[in-house]
């Protein structure tokens, strides 16, 4: 599984940080992000996307579908 944040659609606040705070923080921007993004993922494209460990999954589940602007996408590639 793999979660990234659409900072055009994040409002910054800060409920995935609680939630699911092992995989998100609030970025320089204001606005949440990945914590360790896939550095090979950030240099194609620029997006902060990272593989999220099993023991982490539910919580970024709960944290999307907690996300008043549904700003979190969660693949499950
Ligand atoms: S819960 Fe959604 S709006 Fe709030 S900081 Fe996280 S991604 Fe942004």
């Amino acid at each position: 599984m793999k979660a990234r944040v659409k900072k055009d659609t994040c409002i910054g606040c800060g409920a995935c940080t609680v939630i699911a705070d092992q995989i998100f923080q609030i970025g320089e921007d204001g606005l949440a992000e990945v914590i360790e993004p896939d550095k090979t993922e950030l240099e194609k494209s620029g997006e902060k996307i990272q593989e999220i460990p099993e023991k982490d999954q539910e919580n970024v589940i709960d944290a999307s579908e907690s996300c008043p602007t549904g700003a979190i996408e969660v693949s499950k590639e």
